[in-house]
């Protein structure tokens, strides 16, 4: 697998040892007591912690090796066009999911390429969420092998592309209302393929958000679906729910690689920019900005890495989820908002990037559950009284 051996090529990479040996010598003990003395003094200098705006809280140094190099691949790679069949040649689409092709990697690998993924957009990151987490993710889950071994391995070479269809126009937040049947009246779930009798995709126009990938709508009329495409390990709404809590754990990550990207750009942005003869940097209402800013992505950033783990250690729970996805997405957008205006009209120019982020991250809001419905599944769990419909 590209991505595999990838990581390995990184893992051997001379300069990085040469780096890591010389920090561990750093460490050894000088032999005589005034040497001692002198390093000790040293020492107490050299554990004054020098603060990282870009990394508020090392997370740098909680992450494996090997997730290191998995997230640095991706940093220096993504400027490309066809970034999506690159994926697939990569080997990151469907990236947790062991065997098929895919690579097998932690859930906080999986965070840390949907971050660097959306610091350049968060079109790129959905198609990369949906493609894992709601398409590769219940034919793996729900899947028969005769399905697994036919759609996985090519949809984790990105040879061919999946999308997911829950919201009807008249049921969005709450699925449960679904009008859509099949012959058992069942919630089922079902791989349809273009070409089948009454099934049609047309694109949806005029989208102000997520322009780099295309939305669709999904009409079906009287569909024969052969008994093969039906998913048999699942049934009622427990099998969309399980797919959607692991494309929002994506979210919850990529969203603040899109912050990070709009925070940076307003930082540089304001140290370059002189008003009333200073950088507006030197403005505190600026650097009040920048502050919250930092605090929360960091803050974001330590929680998404705390629930990679959890999920990696099968010991997450949904609320999580939807806490982190709301939590990343709402700050995200906020960040990103605030960023727009310390460009003041630059701001809304696409040749700096944070209006086109401001506009996608409003859908990242909004969709795989928005703010207010996040909001409602922790409310249920804070008070065991569940407030989305009159009924008890
Ligand atoms: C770019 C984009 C891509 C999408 N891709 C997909 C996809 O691939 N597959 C798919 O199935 N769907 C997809 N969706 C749909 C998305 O998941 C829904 O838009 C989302 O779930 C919200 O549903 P809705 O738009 O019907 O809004 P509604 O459910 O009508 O909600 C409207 C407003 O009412 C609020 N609200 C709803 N119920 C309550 C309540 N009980 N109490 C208080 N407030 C409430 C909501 O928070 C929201 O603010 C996509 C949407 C967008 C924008």
């Amino acid at each position: 697998m590209a991505l595999r051996s990838a990581v390995c090529r990184l893992l051997v990479n001379p300069k990085r040892c040469a780096i890591i040996s010389a920090s561990r010598s750093q460490g050894s003990a000088a032999p005589a007591q005034k040497d001692a003395e002198k390093a000790s003094e040293k020492k107490a200098k050299a554990s004054k912690v020098q603060f990282n705006w870009r990394d508020g809280l090392e997370l740098e140094g909680q992450l494996t090796e090997e997730e290191i190099m998995i997230r640095d691949s991706f940093r220096d790679y993504l400027f490309h066009r066809d970034i999506v069949s690159e994926m697939g040649e990569l080997g990151v689409l469907g990236p947790t999911i062991k065997g098929y092709g895919c690579a097998g990697t932690s859930y906080v690998a999986y965070g840390l390429i949907a971050r660097e993924v959306e610091r350049v957009d968060s079109g790129y990151r959905s198609v990369m969420s949906v493609q894992s987490s709601l398409v590769m993710h219940p034919i793996y889950a729900y899947g028969t092998e005769e399905q697994k071994e036919k759609w996985l391995p090519r949809l984790a070479r990105g040879e061919i592309l999946g999308c997911f269809g829950l919201t009807e126009p008249n049921h969005g937040s709450d699925p449960g209302g679904m009008e859509t049947r099949c012959d058992d009246g069942k919630v089922r779930g079902f791989i349809l393929e273009r070409g089948m009798k009454g099934f049609t995709t047309p694109k949806i126009e005029g989208k102000f958000s997520l322009r780099a990938s295309a939305t669709g709508m999904i009409i079906m009329d009287e569909v024969e679906v052969p008994e093969e495409n039906l998913l048999p390990k699942v049934s009622g709404l427990g099998g969309p729910f399980g797919c959607l809590n692991n494309a929002r754990y994506g979210i919850a990550w990529g969203s603040l690689g899109a912050a990070e990207f709009c925070f940076h750009a307003a930082r540089q942005y304001t140290l370059d920019r002189i008003q009333f003869g200073v950088p507006l940097a030197r403005n505190q209402l600026m650097q009040k900005k920048m502050a919250d800013m930092l605090t929360e992505i960091t803050i974001g950033l330590q929680a998404c890495l705390q629930l990679g783990r959890l999920i990696d250690a099968k010991k997450a729970a949904p609320e999580m989820i939807s806490m982190l996805k709301r939590n990343s997405c709402g700050k995200s957008l906020d960040i990103a908002r605030q960023a727009r205006d310390m460009l003041g009209g630059n701001g809304i120019s696409d040749e700096y990037h944070i209006i086109r982020h401001v506009m996608n991250l409003e859908a990242v809001n909004t969709y795989e559950g928005t703010h207010d419905i996040h909001a409602l599944i922790l409310g249920r769990a804070i008070t065991g009284l569940q407030s989305f419909t009159v009924n008890n």
